[in-house]
Protein backbone atom coordinates (compact mmCIF):
# COMPACT_ATOMS: atom_id res chain seq x y z
CA UNK A 1 0.00 0.00 0.00
CA UNK A 2 1.17 3.46 -0.53
CA UNK A 3 0.40 6.49 2.34
CA UNK A 4 0.00 10.07 1.29
CA UNK A 5 -0.47 12.37 3.76
CA UNK A 6 -3.03 15.46 2.75
CA UNK A 7 -4.09 18.95 4.17
CA UNK A 8 -7.40 18.61 6.03
CA UNK A 9 -7.85 21.91 7.69
CA UNK A 10 -5.75 25.13 7.63
CA UNK A 11 -5.00 25.58 11.14
CA UNK A 12 -5.78 27.90 13.23
CA UNK A 13 -3.12 28.76 15.47
CA UNK A 14 -0.36 26.17 15.94
CA UNK A 15 -1.36 22.96 14.13
CA UNK A 16 -2.44 20.26 15.33
CA UNK A 17 -2.50 16.27 14.15
CA UNK A 18 -5.91 16.63 13.27
CA UNK A 19 -4.91 19.27 10.52
CA UNK A 20 -3.71 16.56 8.73
CA UNK A 21 -5.30 13.31 6.91
CA UNK A 22 -3.73 9.88 6.43
CA UNK A 23 -4.77 7.66 3.42
CA UNK A 24 -3.97 4.25 1.74
CA UNK A 25 -3.86 3.39 -1.23
CA UNK A 26 -3.01 0.44 -3.70
CA UNK A 27 0.16 0.40 -5.04
CA UNK A 28 -0.32 0.14 -8.68
CA UNK A 29 1.88 3.19 -10.13
CA UNK A 30 3.09 2.48 -13.97
CA UNK A 31 5.51 4.45 -15.24
CA UNK A 32 5.29 6.36 -18.64
CA UNK A 33 8.07 7.32 -20.92
CA UNK A 34 9.89 10.58 -18.86
CA UNK A 35 8.71 9.27 -16.14
CA UNK A 36 10.51 7.72 -12.75
CA UNK A 37 9.08 5.44 -9.79
CA UNK A 38 10.35 7.19 -6.42
CA UNK A 39 10.32 5.61 -3.20
CA UNK A 40 10.56 8.25 -0.21
CA UNK A 41 13.72 7.96 2.10
CA UNK A 42 13.90 11.36 4.15
CA UNK A 43 11.24 13.99 4.26
CA UNK A 44 11.99 17.63 5.08
CA UNK A 45 9.58 19.20 7.38
CA UNK A 46 10.00 22.82 7.82
CA UNK A 47 8.52 26.15 9.39
CA UNK A 48 7.91 27.59 6.02
CA UNK A 49 5.17 25.24 5.44
CA UNK A 50 2.98 26.52 8.33
CA UNK A 51 2.69 29.68 5.49
CA UNK A 52 1.36 27.32 2.95
CA UNK A 53 -0.98 25.88 5.30
CA UNK A 54 -2.95 28.68 5.08
CA UNK A 55 -4.56 30.78 2.38
CA UNK A 56 -3.32 34.18 2.77
CA UNK A 57 -1.46 35.47 0.27
CA UNK A 58 2.67 34.79 -0.25
CA UNK A 59 5.30 34.21 -2.49
CA UNK A 60 4.24 30.58 -3.44
CA UNK A 61 0.80 29.45 -3.72
CA UNK A 62 -0.97 27.40 -1.02
CA UNK A 63 -1.35 24.27 -0.47
CA UNK A 64 -4.77 22.86 -1.65
CA UNK A 65 -7.03 21.58 0.86
CA UNK A 66 -7.65 17.21 0.54
CA UNK A 67 -4.49 17.33 -1.30
CA UNK A 68 -0.99 15.94 -0.84
CA UNK A 69 1.83 18.33 0.92
CA UNK A 70 4.62 18.50 -0.08
CA UNK A 71 7.74 19.72 0.83
CA UNK A 72 12.04 18.77 0.17
CA UNK A 73 12.35 14.88 0.08
CA UNK A 74 15.09 12.73 -0.92
CA UNK A 75 14.07 9.65 -3.05
CA UNK A 76 15.73 6.61 -4.82
CA UNK A 77 14.47 5.90 -7.76
CA UNK A 78 13.19 2.52 -7.92
CA UNK A 79 12.44 2.72 -12.23
CA UNK A 80 13.01 5.19 -15.04
CA UNK A 81 11.50 6.21 -18.17
CA UNK A 82 13.57 8.81 -18.13
CA UNK A 83 17.27 8.88 -19.82
CA UNK A 84 18.79 11.88 -16.86
CA UNK A 85 18.12 8.88 -14.05
CA UNK A 86 18.95 5.04 -13.83
CA UNK A 87 17.51 3.05 -11.41
CA UNK A 88 19.44 3.01 -8.11
CA UNK A 89 19.96 6.77 -8.36
CA UNK A 90 19.16 9.24 -5.38
CA UNK A 91 17.33 12.40 -6.11
CA UNK A 92 16.27 15.31 -4.02
CA UNK A 93 13.60 17.43 -4.96
CA UNK A 94 9.85 19.26 -3.79
CA UNK A 95 7.86 15.75 -3.73
CA UNK A 96 4.73 14.79 -2.35
CA UNK A 97 4.08 13.04 1.54
CA UNK A 98 3.84 10.13 -0.28
CA UNK A 99 5.60 6.63 0.62
CA UNK A 100 5.76 6.18 -3.68
CA UNK A 101 5.01 8.75 -5.99
CA UNK A 102 5.76 8.88 -9.60
CA UNK A 103 7.62 12.13 -11.15
CA UNK A 104 8.23 13.45 -14.38
CA UNK A 105 12.04 14.17 -13.00
CA UNK A 106 11.12 18.03 -13.50
CA UNK A 107 13.15 19.78 -10.35
CA UNK A 108 14.85 16.75 -9.22
CA UNK A 109 18.25 16.89 -8.38
CA UNK A 110 20.54 13.66 -8.13
CA UNK A 111 22.23 13.39 -4.86
CA UNK A 112 25.02 11.61 -4.15
CA UNK A 113 25.42 9.54 -1.05
CA UNK A 114 29.20 8.84 -1.39
CA UNK A 115 30.09 12.40 -0.33
CA UNK A 116 27.58 13.02 2.44
CA UNK A 117 24.76 11.49 4.43
CA UNK A 118 21.61 11.49 2.02
CA UNK A 119 19.79 13.50 4.84
CA UNK A 120 22.54 16.19 4.66
CA UNK A 121 20.77 17.28 1.04
CA UNK A 122 18.27 18.31 3.18
CA UNK A 123 19.84 20.91 5.25
CA UNK A 124 23.48 21.93 5.53
CA UNK A 125 23.82 21.29 1.71
CA UNK A 126 20.30 21.86 0.60
CA UNK A 127 17.49 24.57 1.25
CA UNK A 128 18.74 25.55 4.68
CA UNK A 129 21.97 25.65 4.25
CA UNK A 130 21.50 27.64 1.15
CA UNK A 131 19.39 30.36 3.47
CA UNK A 132 22.25 30.81 5.95
CA UNK A 133 25.34 30.89 3.20
CA UNK A 134 23.33 33.25 1.06
CA UNK A 135 21.20 35.55 3.24
CA UNK A 136 23.99 35.87 5.36
CA UNK A 137 26.23 36.62 3.00
CA UNK A 138 24.13 38.70 0.20
CA UNK A 139 22.26 40.66 3.22
CA UNK A 140 24.32 40.68 6.25
CA UNK A 141 27.28 41.56 4.52
CA UNK A 142 29.21 40.81 7.39
CA UNK A 143 33.07 41.68 8.25
CA UNK A 144 35.56 40.31 10.27
CA UNK A 145 35.55 41.62 13.21
CA UNK A 146 32.06 42.68 13.94
CA UNK A 147 29.60 41.45 15.97
CA UNK A 148 26.88 38.98 14.43
CA UNK A 149 23.32 38.08 16.43
CA UNK A 150 21.73 34.98 15.27
CA UNK A 151 17.97 33.83 16.55
CA UNK A 152 16.81 30.55 16.08
CA UNK A 153 20.94 29.37 16.29
CA UNK A 154 20.48 26.24 17.03
CA UNK A 155 18.46 25.28 14.46
CA UNK A 156 19.45 24.53 10.81
CA UNK A 157 19.75 27.86 9.46
CA UNK A 158 21.06 29.72 12.51
CA UNK A 159 23.76 26.52 13.57
CA UNK A 160 25.43 27.38 9.97
CA UNK A 161 24.90 31.10 10.22
CA UNK A 162 26.43 31.20 13.43
CA UNK A 163 29.66 29.38 12.11
CA UNK A 164 30.04 31.40 9.03
CA UNK A 165 30.31 34.30 10.82
CA UNK A 166 33.27 32.28 12.71
CA UNK A 167 34.99 31.22 9.64
CA UNK A 168 34.79 35.24 8.60
CA UNK A 169 35.95 36.37 12.00
CA UNK A 170 32.90 37.66 13.60
CA UNK A 171 32.00 37.94 17.02
CA UNK A 172 29.08 35.35 17.11
CA UNK A 173 25.97 35.61 19.65
CA UNK A 174 23.27 32.82 19.52
CA UNK A 175 19.70 33.26 20.70
CA UNK A 176 18.09 29.58 21.66
CA UNK A 177 15.24 28.81 23.69
CA UNK A 178 17.20 25.72 26.49
CA UNK A 179 20.05 25.82 28.35
CA UNK A 180 20.71 22.44 26.87
CA UNK A 181 20.97 24.35 22.81
CA UNK A 182 23.02 27.32 24.50
CA UNK A 183 25.45 24.93 25.23
CA UNK A 184 25.50 22.85 22.14
CA UNK A 185 26.17 26.90 20.26
CA UNK A 186 28.86 26.87 22.33
CA UNK A 187 30.83 23.92 22.23
CA UNK A 188 29.93 22.05 18.75
CA UNK A 189 29.08 25.22 16.73
CA UNK A 190 32.14 27.32 17.97
CA UNK A 191 29.50 30.39 19.17
CA UNK A 192 31.33 32.94 21.63
CA UNK A 193 28.27 33.45 23.26
CA UNK A 194 24.68 32.23 24.02
CA UNK A 195 21.81 33.49 25.59
CA UNK A 196 18.31 31.24 26.68
CA UNK A 197 15.22 33.40 26.01
CA UNK A 198 13.41 31.45 27.74
CA UNK A 199 14.98 32.13 31.34
CA UNK A 200 16.48 35.22 30.36
CA UNK A 201 13.88 38.12 32.03
CA UNK A 202 15.68 41.38 30.14
CA UNK A 203 16.82 40.21 26.63
CA UNK A 204 17.81 43.99 25.54
CA UNK A 205 20.11 43.98 28.46
CA UNK A 206 21.41 40.45 28.12
CA UNK A 207 22.15 41.02 24.67
CA UNK A 208 23.93 44.54 25.38
CA UNK A 209 26.12 42.81 27.82
CA UNK A 210 27.04 40.11 25.48
CA UNK A 211 27.55 42.43 22.45
CA UNK A 212 29.71 45.13 24.46
CA UNK A 213 30.28 47.06 20.96
CA UNK A 214 26.81 46.82 19.68
CA UNK A 215 25.47 44.73 17.24
CA UNK A 216 26.32 45.11 13.06
CA UNK A 217 24.90 42.30 11.75
CA UNK A 218 21.35 40.72 12.86
CA UNK A 219 20.27 37.24 11.16
CA UNK A 220 16.45 36.87 12.65
CA UNK A 221 15.17 33.99 12.01
CA UNK A 222 12.08 34.50 15.02
CA UNK A 223 10.96 38.18 14.58
CA UNK A 224 8.64 39.16 17.96
CA UNK A 225 9.83 40.25 21.16
CA UNK A 226 13.22 38.79 20.41
CA UNK A 227 13.87 40.59 17.89
CA UNK A 228 12.74 43.73 19.32
CA UNK A 229 15.27 43.47 22.10
CA UNK A 230 18.27 43.07 19.20
CA UNK A 231 16.85 46.20 17.82
CA UNK A 232 17.86 48.12 21.11
CA UNK A 233 21.69 47.15 20.73
CA UNK A 234 22.63 48.02 17.01
CA UNK A 235 25.04 49.87 15.78
CA UNK A 236 25.60 52.53 13.17
CA UNK A 237 25.44 50.88 9.39
CA UNK A 238 23.72 47.76 11.19
CA UNK A 239 21.82 45.10 8.26
CA UNK A 240 19.39 43.10 9.77
CA UNK A 241 18.03 40.09 7.47
CA UNK A 242 15.28 39.02 8.34
CA UNK A 243 15.38 35.28 7.41
CA UNK A 244 12.16 34.45 9.28
CA UNK A 245 9.50 35.01 12.17
CA UNK A 246 8.44 31.58 13.57
CA UNK A 247 7.38 33.45 16.43
CA UNK A 248 4.35 35.03 14.59
CA UNK A 249 3.82 32.06 12.29
CA UNK A 250 1.06 30.74 14.10
CA UNK A 251 -0.90 34.07 15.46
CA UNK A 252 -4.43 34.35 14.60
CA UNK A 253 -4.07 38.06 15.37
CA UNK A 254 -1.23 40.77 13.51
CA UNK A 255 1.25 40.78 15.87
CA UNK A 256 2.11 44.15 18.39
CA UNK A 257 5.37 45.19 17.28
CA UNK A 258 7.52 48.02 18.38
CA UNK A 259 8.14 50.88 15.52
CA UNK A 260 11.40 49.69 14.07
CA UNK A 261 11.80 52.88 12.11
CA UNK A 262 13.33 55.49 14.37
CA UNK A 263 16.08 52.38 15.27
CA UNK A 264 16.81 52.72 11.78
CA UNK A 265 17.03 56.32 10.84
CA UNK A 266 19.07 56.87 14.19
CA UNK A 267 21.47 54.14 13.34
CA UNK A 268 21.87 54.66 9.42
CA UNK A 269 20.45 51.04 9.20
CA UNK A 270 18.58 48.22 6.76
CA UNK A 271 16.60 45.73 7.02
CA UNK A 272 15.86 43.30 4.44
CA UNK A 273 13.58 40.44 3.88
CA UNK A 274 14.48 38.01 1.69
CA UNK A 275 13.52 34.36 0.57
CA UNK A 276 16.15 32.08 -0.63
CA UNK A 277 15.23 31.54 -4.22
CA UNK A 278 16.14 34.73 -4.74
CA UNK A 279 19.30 33.77 -5.00
CA UNK A 280 19.44 30.98 -6.58
CA UNK A 281 22.04 32.16 -9.45
CA UNK A 282 24.65 31.83 -6.26
CA UNK A 283 23.42 27.79 -5.53
CA UNK A 284 26.50 26.35 -7.30
CA UNK A 285 29.18 28.97 -5.27
CA UNK A 286 27.44 28.46 -2.01
CA UNK A 287 27.22 24.84 -2.48
CA UNK A 288 30.99 24.63 -3.79
CA UNK A 289 31.84 26.85 -0.64
CA UNK A 290 29.64 24.80 1.96
CA UNK A 291 31.16 21.63 0.77
CA UNK A 292 34.44 22.47 0.90
CA UNK A 293 34.25 23.68 4.55
CA UNK A 294 32.46 20.82 5.55
CA UNK A 295 35.45 18.54 4.02
CA UNK A 296 37.87 20.98 5.82
CA UNK A 297 36.13 20.37 8.77
CA UNK A 298 35.27 23.96 9.36
CA UNK A 299 31.40 23.41 9.83
CA UNK A 300 29.75 20.51 10.82
CA UNK A 301 25.83 20.25 11.35
CA UNK A 302 23.54 18.65 13.34
CA UNK A 303 20.32 16.99 12.70
CA UNK A 304 16.78 15.88 14.21
CA UNK A 305 16.02 12.82 12.71
CA UNK A 306 12.54 11.54 13.74
CA UNK A 307 11.61 7.49 12.12
CA UNK A 308 8.22 6.98 10.69
CA UNK A 309 5.89 8.13 7.65
CA UNK A 310 3.14 8.37 10.07
CA UNK A 311 5.60 10.65 12.60
CA UNK A 312 5.89 13.21 9.75
CA UNK A 313 2.78 16.13 10.84
CA UNK A 314 3.87 15.68 14.56
CA UNK A 315 8.01 15.98 13.77
CA UNK A 316 6.57 19.29 11.78
CA UNK A 317 4.32 20.47 14.70
CA UNK A 318 7.29 19.96 16.99
CA UNK A 319 9.15 22.76 15.52
CA UNK A 320 7.26 25.68 17.18
CA UNK A 321 8.36 24.14 20.03
CA UNK A 322 11.94 24.13 19.99
CA UNK A 323 11.97 20.16 19.96
CA UNK A 324 14.50 20.35 17.09
CA UNK A 325 18.60 20.69 17.14
CA UNK A 326 19.78 21.44 14.14
CA UNK A 327 17.71 20.19 10.84
CA UNK A 328 14.73 18.53 11.70
CA UNK A 329 13.90 15.40 8.98
CA UNK A 330 11.83 12.47 8.85
CA UNK A 331 13.31 8.98 8.13
CA UNK A 332 10.68 6.99 6.22
P1 LIG B 1 14.70 25.60 12.82
O1 LIG B 1 15.52 24.37 12.62
O2 LIG B 1 15.36 26.82 13.37
O3 LIG B 1 13.46 25.17 13.72
C1 LIG B 1 12.62 26.10 14.27
C2 LIG B 1 13.15 26.64 15.62
O4 LIG B 1 12.50 27.83 15.93
C3 LIG B 1 12.82 25.71 16.80
O5 LIG B 1 13.76 24.71 16.98
C4 LIG B 1 12.76 26.69 17.96
O6 LIG B 1 14.03 26.73 18.63
C5 LIG B 1 12.52 28.05 17.31
N1 LIG B 1 11.23 28.60 17.74
C6 LIG B 1 10.01 28.02 17.67
N2 LIG B 1 9.07 28.83 18.15
C7 LIG B 1 9.71 29.98 18.54
C8 LIG B 1 9.28 31.20 19.13
N3 LIG B 1 7.99 31.43 19.41
N4 LIG B 1 10.21 32.15 19.42
C9 LIG B 1 11.51 31.93 19.14
N5 LIG B 1 11.99 30.78 18.57
C10 LIG B 1 11.09 29.83 18.28
O7 LIG B 1 14.02 26.00 11.45
P2 LIG B 1 14.77 26.44 10.13
O8 LIG B 1 16.21 26.60 10.42
O9 LIG B 1 14.35 25.57 9.03
O10 LIG B 1 14.15 27.88 9.86
C11 LIG B 1 14.52 28.98 10.67
C12 LIG B 1 13.73 30.21 10.21
O11 LIG B 1 14.14 30.55 8.89
C13 LIG B 1 12.23 29.97 10.18
O12 LIG B 1 11.58 31.14 10.61
C14 LIG B 1 11.96 29.71 8.71
O13 LIG B 1 10.66 30.03 8.33
C15 LIG B 1 13.00 30.63 8.06
N6 LIG B 1 13.41 30.22 6.72
C16 LIG B 1 13.39 31.19 5.75
C17 LIG B 1 13.81 30.92 4.48
C18 LIG B 1 13.83 32.00 3.49
O14 LIG B 1 14.00 31.73 2.29
N7 LIG B 1 13.63 33.26 3.90
C19 LIG B 1 14.23 29.55 4.09
C20 LIG B 1 14.31 28.62 5.22
C21 LIG B 1 13.89 28.96 6.48
P3 LIG B 1 14.16 27.26 20.15
O15 LIG B 1 14.17 26.03 21.02
O16 LIG B 1 15.44 27.99 20.13
O17 LIG B 1 12.96 28.12 20.44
Amino acid sequence: MIQTILLKNRPKGTPSPADFEFIKEEDNLTVEDGQLLLETLYVSVDPYLRGRMSDAKSYVEPFELNKPIHSGVIAKVLESKNDNFKEGDYVSGMLDWKTKQVSSGKGLQKVDPSKADLSAYLGILGMTGLTAYCGLIEIGKPKEGETLVVSGAAGAVGSVVGQIGKILGLKVIGIAGSDEKVELLKSKFGFDAGINYNTTENMTKAIAEAAPNGVDVYFDNVGGPISDAVLFNINKFARTVNCGAIAVYNNTEIPKSISVRPFLIKNSASMQGFIVSNFEDKFPQAIKTLSGWLADDKLTYSETIVEGFENIPQAFIDLFDGKNKGKMVVKI
